[in-house]
């Protein structure tokens, strides 16, 4: 048996990982508490940890799993921005992620805010429970004709771009390593970021967070947007500045923001803070706005993402234990 601490775990962490191929041959510790140098001890025992998104793997906490003796991090996710990737190279542990679970999860997600803030949905739904079957303040706009802005032309944004032609929008889109052939098919235009912040009416990110796209939407390239443009961000929440899209939706310069990732989500999403007093005031403010929409990073929450995963982890911590090489693409 191959003994696993999972952190930050929810109801469908335990269902996926507990029933995936091969589940039967792990031991899952599975903790509600998120992985840090203070609750790193819980993993006394394990040869691996399994972690998600906002989940803290900084030097301190690998050196402590590390003194541990545990071998492997395994991400249950994608982006890998909480691990300091230098510090486990030199502590000897290895670290794996999940490199593409569902990207239609992600992609259907994201269109589906930007309908629902712009065709105000959640709105209308809270209306007719009430039984106000008025239509005043529900005007949207049709996406057809439209242009839209997408930054990163990986797995998501490619899938993203193309939803959006199907509603025959004009799709920009910006990556400094371009799909040229991918893009002249489906009739998108590569530009440059200017030139796709001044013309897109919507605008949706697809990047990873890194130190050079850490608000990439900030006072400056929000400036350079068009009035009234509509916001996506179904990527990580450090890509905005807050601050500035704030002052940007005060202004009336920001038409619309839809977001399932937000700067200071670590600790606040995936809760049940019901009936608490929220102390950031940021998030305050913004979920005040009456044409913000945000969604508590589910992006990915679909039965197929979940299940791809699990499936991918498992197989990750099976691969440790035998020494064989782990699954092409999820080394880091
Ligand atoms: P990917 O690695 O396939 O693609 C990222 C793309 O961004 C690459 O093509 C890269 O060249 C491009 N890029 C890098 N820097 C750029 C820049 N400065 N400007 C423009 N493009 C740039 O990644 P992906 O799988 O498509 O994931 C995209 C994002 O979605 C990541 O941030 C990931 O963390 C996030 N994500 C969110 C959820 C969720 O549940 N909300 C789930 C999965 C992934």
């Amino acid at each position: 048996m191959i003994e696993v601490a999972v952190y930050d775990t929810k109801s469908y962490d335990r269902e996926y990982l507990g029933t995936a191929a091969g589940a039967e041959q792990v031991a899952w510790r599975f903790h509600d508490f998120r992985l840090s140098a203070e609750t790193a001890s819980a993993a006394k025992g394990a040869q691996a940890v399994c972690v998600f998104v906002n989940d803290h793997a900084d030097r301190a906490c690998l050196e402590s799993l590390a003194a541990l003796d545990v071998k492997l991090i395994a991400l249950r996710c994608a982006g890998h921005n909480n691990v300091d990737l230098a510090a486990a190279r030199a502590l000897g542990l290895a670290v794996v992620r999940v490199p593409a679970y569902s990207p239609h999860a992600v992609a259907e997600h994201t269109v589906g805010l930007l309908l629902t803030l712009n065709r105000k949905i959640h709105r209308a739904y809270n209306r007719v429970r009430e039984l106000n079957f008025s239509l005043n303040g529900l005007v949207g706009f049709d996406i057809r004709g439209k242009t839209v802005g997408i930054i990163g032309t990986g797995k998501i944004g490619r899938i993203t771009a193309q939803i959006f032609r199907g509603f025959e929008a004009r799709v920009l889109t910006y990556d400094p390593f371009p799909s040229s052939d991918w893009a002249k098919t489906l009739g998108i235009e590569y530009t440059d970021m200017d030139s796709l912040l001044a013309q897109s009416d919507i605008i949706s990110l697809h990047v990873p967070l890194m130190p050079d796209t850490l608000h990439l939407l900030n006072t400056q390239t929000i400036g350079r947007t068009k009035r009234g443009v509509f916001i996506v961000n179904t990527s990580r929440g450090k890509l905005i500045s807050t601050t500035a899209l704030i002052a940007a939706l005060k202004s009336g310069h920001v038409g619309g923001v839809a977001l399932d990732v937000y700067e200071e989500e670590e600790g606040i999403f995936f809760q049940d803070l019901s009936g608490q007093v929220l102390l950031d005031d940021e998030l305050s403010h913004l979920l005040m706005f009456p044409n913000v929409l945000v969604t508590s990073h589910q992006a990915f929450l679909t039965h197929e993402a979940l299940s791809e995963i699990a499936r991918v982890t498992t197989r990750n911590i099976l691969t440790m234990a035998t020494g064989e090489p782990f699954l092409e693409g999820t080394t880091l």
